[in-house]
């Protein structure tokens, strides 16, 4: 099988490549990126074959490619919620008016697209457990920028899902839920502020500042280790009876849900304990912070995202293994020790 994956540096990305290189001796995958840095040992691989660019400049080569390639897996994205609120446009921009060419050119070729909605779709869904095919897609007023991320990922899984069933592409959406693990962010993102929380919380161990816990941090996400997730990214590609094809998949863990208070006590005692920091001097203080304070005016939260995954486990036979305290005591760890010789 021959693979394009855009945007193959980002979190998701380079976990994929280096599973599928090493599982897979028979698929072969072509992928873009901006940069390179997370890439490792794979830009070796006979099997990989990378090139340095940009989705909005490089079209030429991304429509040879996709003319090529199989499956076509399109990650490139802006997905970190302080930058829905600072730069809604660039979040349309990017999330939806490149990935939906993307997408056309997908139809065009007749090429099976594996894309990345999101659980963020769900947006302020009421129901205890959110169901691909039957929960509500609930978002606030337009003043709340918040949501252009859950609008514009709604949108292109709608276009795709048109042209799915009219017979013009063949798809499988993904929804993955807080995904976690080495190399979320980077620890730079998170200096300025702008990165997920549990990198966020990392950074902010690691410059000895406060964490911060938006509105007192009782919302509450369910946190999926990456290797977990891929390894069912990995079933929906191999697709066995064609089992996936034109389904919307959950890929979360719903046993690690946990409030964001609980999240950054386990971080705190993980990083007390390590034998790096164990006679630190002093450690972060947990303090409390107003949404408005922290995001500005535009952010509204989410309280509770726990996804249905009776829809995974059924078509892929997969389920998640690893829990909460581990999946942070392996995130923790990795930036520990990437980040050993850097003062952020
Ligand atoms: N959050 C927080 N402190 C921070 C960063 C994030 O309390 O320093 C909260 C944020 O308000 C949200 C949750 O953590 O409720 C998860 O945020 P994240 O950025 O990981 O993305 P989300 O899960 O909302 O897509």
């Amino acid at each position: 099988m021959k693979i394009l994956i855009l945007g193959v540096n980002g979190f998701i990305g380079h976990h994929l490549i280096n599973r599928i290189l090493a599982e897979k001796k028979d698929w072969t995958v072509y992928g873009m990126d901006l940069g390179s840095d997370r890439l490792g040992n794979a830009l070796h691989d006979p099997r990989f074959h990378f090139v340095e660019g940009d989705i909005g400049i490089n079209k030429e080569w991304i429509e040879l490619q996709i003319k090529k390639c199989d499956v076509v897996i399109p990650l490139v994205a802006i997905a970190t919620p302080k930058m829905y609120v600072e730069d809604p446009i660039a979040v349309y921009n990017l999330d939806f008016e490149m990935n939906v060419n993307i997408i056309k050119q997908c139809v065009k070729y007749h090429k099976r697209v594996v894309f990345p909605s999101t659980s963020e779709v769900y947006g302020a869904c009421s129901d205890p457990e959110f169901k691909e095919d039957e929960s509500y897609l609930v978002v606030g007023p337009i003043q709340k920028e918040r949501w252009i991320y859950s609008c514009c990922k709604q949108l292109m899984d709608r276009v795709i899902y048109g042209y799915g069933t009219r017979g013009h592409l063949e798809f499988t959406l993904f929804r993955p839920f807080n995904w976690v693990g080495p190399r979320l962010d980077s620890l730079y993102a998170a200096k300025e502020g702008s990165s997920r929380v549990v990198t966020q919380f990392i950074a902010e161990l690691l410059m000895r500042r406060p964490i911060n816990l938006v509105d007192g941090g009782m919302q509450k996400r369910c946190f999926t280790y990456v290797d977990d997730g891929i390894s069912a990214l990995m079933k929906i590609l191999e697709n066995k009876n064609d089992v996936c094809k034109n389904q919307i998949i959950n890929i979360g863990n719903p046993n690690n849900e946990c409030s964001v208070k609980e999240l950054a006590d386990i971080l705190k005692e993980l990083f007390m304990k390590h034998p790096d920091h164990i006679n630190d001097p002093s450690y972060s203080e947990i303090v409390d912070v107003s949404a408005d304070n922290y995001y500005g005016k535009g952010y509204q939260d989410i309280y509770t995202r726990k996804p249905s995954i009776e829809k995974a486990k059924k078509l892929l036979q997969w389920e998640p293994k690893i829990g909460m305290e581990e999946s942070m005591r392996l995130t923790l760890n990795s930036f520990l020790e990437e980040n050993k010789d850097i003062s952020i």
